[in-house]
């Protein structure tokens, strides 16, 4: 069981209507939670033996909680009694993210998770990414709409927020997106590289004829 699966459990349908409010697509707070808990604080705020604590997990994430405080206190008197203010700010934590869960998707994994940060730095230069045939696109903005990542396909096809979930395949009526493997987003940059050198070369003749 995790807080995704228990996030999931609480409100996570991609059918919610009601709840699971369109918010502004950023990375900033992730990149923020990975620059702080994972990279800064372990490096600059060290022990004797100079090793940092791991912040995010002992301040932030509430897995150990959820997972492990939660049933083993259940059961056991010993830790139960053991049980202190860390564990009550991380109970805090584990009951905003289930709470934030009713009224937005996945707040964890979009806000706070710095996993999701470091594979978002990746979505640009993945070998698995989305294309939209600009041609087919009758600019219906059902993509758009449907993406529970806020995000807008047609402008952004690799934005570091897709999760390649394939909503915006699905629900795209002229079948203008798809997914793209390969080498082909290469290609393509390449292509259009190609066609931006030519249209340039071609604007300089016509300047000097
Ligand atoms: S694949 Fe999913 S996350 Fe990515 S743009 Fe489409 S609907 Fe949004
Ligand atoms: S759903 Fe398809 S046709 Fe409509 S805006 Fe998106 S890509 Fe274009």
């Amino acid at each position: 069981m995790s807080v995704w699966l228990v996030t999931g459990f609480v409100a996570q349908s991609p059918d919610q209507k009601v709840f699971n409010k369109k918010t502004q697509a950023t990375d900033i707070y992730q990149i923020c939670v990975l620059l702080l808990a994972i990279v800064l604080l372990p490096v600059l705020i060290v022990n004797d033996l100079g090793m940092g604590d791991p912040y995010f997990c002992k301040y932030i994430c509430p897995q150990g909680v959820l997972e492990g405080a939660l049933p083993l206190s259940a059961v056991n008197e010993g830790i139960r009694s053991a049980l202190g203010k860390l564990f009550s700010w991380k109970l805090v934590v584990l009951i905003s993210v289930v709470i934030l869960s009713v009224l937005y998707y996945r707040p964890f994994c979009k806000w706070i998770c710095p996993l999701g940060a470091f594979y978002a730095l990746f979505n640009k230069v993945s070998l698995f990414g989305m294309k939209v045939d600009e041609h087919k696109c009758v600019s219906c903005g059902k993509c758009a709409k449907v993406c529970k990542m806020d995000v807008d396909v047609t402008k952004t096809p690799n934005s570091t927020e897709c999760i390649r979930c394939g909503k915006c395949i699905s629900a795209c009526p002229t079948e203008a997106v798809r997914f793209q493997y390969g080498f082909g987003l290469l290609r393509k940059t390449v292509d259009e590289n190609a066609k931006i050198e030519n249209k340039t070369n071609k604007n300089e003749t016509k300047e000097e004829l």
